[in-house]
C-alpha cells in the first residue's frame, strides 16, 4: 500500500480520540502487509520497533497521532469522511501516512544506527492526551532516547517548506475554573451581603495583569445569574492559562491561588480555584532542531517560526526526552484546521516521508 492510499483509507474513517479502534487494525494490517511487526500500545494505538545496526540500545522516537475530530466534513474529496459527524480536520491521517512510509523505507534499507521506534499514538485532541497514555506504558524502558520526532501540518507553509522553533514552541494548556461564593442580596443594602460580582471583576483585572509573553490568562465566560437589584450567591467563570515553561506555569498557579486568597479576604467571600491541567509546554531542544532545520534547508525550504499559544500533547515527550516537533507545508489552499472543509496537499506526504527518514537516521548516527 502506498502512502497516499494508507492516508486516504484514514480520511475515509475517522474515529474520534481514544477510540481509534478501526484506525489502530488498519495501521497492524498494513504495516504486517509490509513486513513490519507491531504491537498495541495505549489500546488504540500502534507501536513499532525497528532494529538497525550498532549499539540498539540508542532510540529515535517517530511519532504520529492518528485521532480525528467531531466535525461533519464539507470538502467534496473522494475519499471523504464515512463517518457520520467525524473527520480528520487536523491532519493527522497526514501524519499517520508520513510515519506509515518512513517506518516502511527504514524497514526496507535497515542504514540507521540503534533502534527506531514508530508510534501512531491515539488521542492528541482530548485530554489527558494520548501521549501520557502512551509514556505510561514505559515503552522505552531500557533504551537510551536520543531523540523524539514529530511534525504537524501548516497551512501558513508550502509544501515543500518546513518550519521550525528551536526551544519554547508550545504553549501549556490548564483549563480554569472559578467559583466565587458569598450572601447573595439585595442590590440595594450592602451591609447585609457580600460583593461576589465586584469580588469576581478583581479577580479577572488582577489576574490580567500577570500576563506577559511568557504567560497569557484569559476568562472567557462568566455567570453572574443576579437582576438589576439582585447580587448572586455565586458568580462562576472560565478561563485558560497558557505559558511557555512549565516554572513560570507552576508559577502561575501559585499566583492564581494567591490572588482568590487576597480577594477573598478582602470582600469575605469564598473563592474555589480550580485548575484542570491540559498538556505540558512543547520545548524544541536547540541542537535537535538546529541539525532538522539544516537538513530541510538542504532537501527542501525551511522556515523560521515564532512560538504558537497552542497546545499539543507531544509536550509530554519533549518534558521527558530531547525532542524536535516541527510544522510541515500543506499550502494555504488547504485552508484552516478544524474546519470542515481543511483539505492539505497529498503532495506533502512525499516531503514528509523524506524529511523524517533523512532526519532520523541523522539524530541516530550523532
Ligand atoms: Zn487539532
Ligand atoms: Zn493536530
Amino acid at each position: 500500500m502506498t502512502p497516499i492510499q494508507f492516508r486516504r483509507h484514514l480520511h475515509a474513517h475517522p474515529e474520534l480520540s481514544f477510540r481509534e479502534h478501526e484506525t489502530a487494525a488498519f495501521i497492524e494490517k498494513a504495516l504486517a502487509d509490509e513486513g513490519i511487526p507491531s504491537r498495541r500500545i495505549a489500546e488504540t494505538g500502534v507501536l513499532v520497533r525497528l532494529e538497525g545496526r550498532g549499539d540498539l540500545r540508542r532510540a529515535t522516537v517517530l511519532r504520529a497521532d492518528i485521532d480525528a475530530l467531531p466535525i461533519t466534513e464539507h470538502t467534496g474529496l473522494d475519499c471523504s469522511s464515512l463517518n457520520a459527524g467525524v473527520m480528520h480536520a487536523c491532519g493527522h491521517d497526514m501524519h499517520a501516512a508520513v510515519l506509515f512510509g518512513t517506518l516502511c523505507r527504514l524497514n526496507a534499507e535497515r542504514d540507521f544506527d540503534g533502534t527506531v521506534f514508530g508510534v501512531f499514538q491515539p488521542g492528541e485532541e482530548c485530554n489527558p492526551g494520548g501521549a501520557s497514555k502512551v509514556l505510561a506504558e514505559n515503552p522505552f524502558e531500557g533504551y537510551e532516547v536520543t531523540a523524539v520526532i514529530g511534525g504537524h501540518v501548516d497551512s501558513g507553509l508550502e509544501t515543500g517548506e518546513l518550519g521550525f522553533c528551536p526551544g519554547e514552541f508550545m504553549a501549556s494548556n490548564d483549563e480554569l475554573r472559578f467559583h466565587v461564593r458569598g450572601r447573595g442580596g439585595h442590590a440595594a443594602m450592602p451591609e447585609t451581603r457580600d460583593d461576589t460580582v465586584t469580588a469576581a471583576a478583581h479577580i479577572i483585572t488582577m489576574l490580567n495583569a500577570v500576563n506577559d509573553d511568557k504567560a497569557l490568562l484569559a476568562i472567557g465566560r462568566i455567570t453572574a445569574n443576579g437582576a438589576t437589584n439582585v447580587i448572586p450567591d455565586e458568580v462562576s467563570m472560565e478561563g485558560t492559562l497558557r505559558t511557555f515553561d512549565e516554572r513560570v506555569r507552576r508559577t502561575a498557579w501559585k499566583i492564581i491561588g494567591g490572588v482568590a486568597a487576597s480577594v477573598d479576604a478582602k470582600f469575605g467571600t469564598r473563592t474555589e480555584v480550580d485548575i484542570d491541567r491540559g498538556y505540558p509546554c512543547v520545548r524544541n531542544d536547540e541542537a535537535l532542531t538546529e541539525t532538522a532545520e539544516r537538513l530541510a534547508s538542504e532537501m527542501f525550504r525551511a522556515r523560521r517560526l515564532a512560538p504558537r499559544r497552542t497546545a499539543e500533547d507531544f509536550g509530554y515527550y519533549s518534558q521527558r526526552y530531547p525532542s524536535v516537533f516541527y510544522r510541515l507545508g500543506v499550502g494555504a489552499a488547504a485552508g484552516r484546521s478544524h474546519t470542515s472543509s481543511f483539505a492539505p496537499d497529498e503532495g506533502a506526504i512525499a516531503v514528509g516521508i523524506d524529511f523524517m527518514c533523512r532526519l532520523a537516521k541523522a539524530v541516530a548516527h550523532q
